[in-house]
């Protein structure tokens, strides 16, 4: 049977275009539809713009309570808000306009609008318009979620706002204790609004090892973010000056902004899943290894398929896909050991197990771990500390996990992801020479196991 393409991608984010334009080096005839902007979540309203307002956020500890130690005295200091989100939305129109340029380069066609699945082989445009294709890629990704029960839920905004505020707020509540609760509460404080950030648990980024967890936790109070842990948000009514939020702790307080970081759903909403037959399982599209879903000729990369949510393991969901298909090379993604960055401040990079998940795992293990100043700060008597931590396989010393909390700590892991992505040993790193002075050379010196004071 003939079809109009080869292969029809239903989301320009990372995932999709990645698929796409390999797809089509392959010889393949593509198409891709985007109903926002290209480039997807990751590049339009998440990782890259968030990345470049931490940047922002650091100028102000740097120069008032850094420099002088060095030096260094400046006069005041103003921080236009609108200029920087002005910016930032510019990087991210010449980042989306870049996406567009290379799926153009690559022979793929490019549809701006929302498709849904219309039938097995079939995609609908928003105009009416059908196009059939020999495989579907589904690459939609991911939404804020939001909870139906909230009362007043609309008055309060989501990372998707964030960016495109008219002023930034005197004061904001943050709800969430994840990835983007946590690294816009440092942001924001960083930029000067006063923030308190609302937990349903005791301690923030539930899942990363427990130092982290501790260490991140105390950051967000020593910087003077108000942590409220064991409640959440009843109700948030509006007012004058914003919104006002009743707690389930009895508390009721007036912020200038309310935004909810409480997790993202798969974007699955009317996106013609029933007309094709996917199946799905807790919102999620299902998939094999091979990102392939119940239907054989429709596949799904990306947040939605919840497996893995991060721009990196889309792109190689996307691009072990193409092989597989269009390439006649199988690869079926490796979701082992995928390193992972909160740009806190100071910031987190992790990879492999916890030291809660690895002993639970293997039973024995050892622990190498460090806490100190880091040399930046030492001349002006700055607070921020560094942690780092090896989990250690005692029956053969593999190390398991790398854990960091401190300046630089995103790039190192990304270095250090390598020797745990390949099974190296602890002597394996011992016999790496250290660079000197640096944060990192830590990981090469760490000498005695760590023994919890109860233990000992
Ligand atoms: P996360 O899943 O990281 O965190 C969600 C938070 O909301 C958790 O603290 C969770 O609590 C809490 N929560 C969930 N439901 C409720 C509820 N009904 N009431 C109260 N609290 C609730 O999601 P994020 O929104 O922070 O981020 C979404 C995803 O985006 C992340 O999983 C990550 O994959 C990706 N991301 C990655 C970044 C990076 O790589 N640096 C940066 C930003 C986002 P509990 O802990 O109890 O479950």
């Amino acid at each position: 049977m003939e079809y109009d393409f080869d292969l029809f991608v239903i989301g320009a984010g990372s995932g999709g275009v990645r698929a796409s334009r390999m797809a089509a080096s392959y010889g393949a005839k593509v198409a891709i539809a985007e109903e926002y902007r290209i480039g997807g979540t990751c590049v339009i309203r998440g990782c890259v713009p968030k990345k470049l307002l931490v940047y922002a956020s650091q100028f102000a500890h740097e120069i008032e309570h850094i420099a002088p130690a060095y030096g260094w005295s400046f006069d005041g200091g103003k921080f236009d808000w609108v200029k920087l989100r002005n910016n930032v939305a510019a990087e991210v129109d010449r980042l989306s306009a870049i996406y567009q340029r290379n799926i153009n380069n690559s022979g793929v066609t490019i549809f701006e609008t929302r498709a849904e699945i219309a039938g097995k082989n079939l995609v609908r445009l928003s105009d009416g318009r059908e196009i059939s294709a020999k495989y579907i890629l589904i690459a939609t990704g991911g939404a804020p979620f939001v909870p139906s029960d909230l009362v007043g839920a609309d008055f309060a905004i989501t990372s998707n706002e964030i960016f495109h505020l008219d002023k930034l707020p005197k004061n904001i509540l943050i709800a969430g204790g994840g990835f983007i609760a946590v690294e816009f509460a440092f942001l924001l404080k960083g930029l000067g609004v006063d923030v308190s950030l609302i937990y349903r648990g005791d301690t923030v980024l539930r899942g990363f090892d427990d130092d982290i967890r501790l260490d991140v936790h105390n950051e967000l109070k020593r910087k003077g973010i108000r942590v409220i842990t064991h409640a959440t948000i009843q109700k948030l009514e509006k007012s004058d000056n914003g919104v006002i939020a009743t707690c389930s702790n009895g508390e009721i307080c007036e912020f200038g902004q309310v935004m909810l970081a409480l997790g993202r759903d798969p974007y699955i909403n009317c996106l013609g899943l029933e007309n094709a037959g996917v199946e799905t399982k807790n919102g999620a599209i299902v998939v094999n290894t091979y990102s392939q879903t119940n239907v054989e000729n429709i596949y799904a990369v990306g947040d939605v398929t919840n497996r893995v949510n991060l721009t990196p393991v889309a792109i190689r969901e996307g691009a072990a896909f193409a092989s597989t298909v269009f390439n006649n090379n199988p690869i079926a993604m490796d979701h082992t050991n995928i390193a992972s960055a909160v740009f806190s401040d100071p910031p987190v990079g992790t990879v492999g197990l916890s030291e809660h998940d690895a002993r639970e795992k293997f039973g024995q293990i050892d622990i190498y771990k460090t806490r100190f100043r880091p040399m930046r700060y030492a001349l002006s008597g700055d607070e921020t500390r560094v942690m780092m931590k090896l989990v250690v396989r005692a029956s053969d010393q593999v190390v398991l996990g790398v854990h960091i909390v401190g300046p630089d700590a995103p790039e190192i892991i990304q270095a250090i992801a390598i020797a745990v992505k390949h099974g190296l040993t602890k002597q394996e790193f011992d016999a790496t020479c250290a660079v000197h002075p640096t944060m990192a050379e830590e990981l090469v010196t760490l000498k005695e196991k760590y023994v919890a004071k109860d233990l000992k």
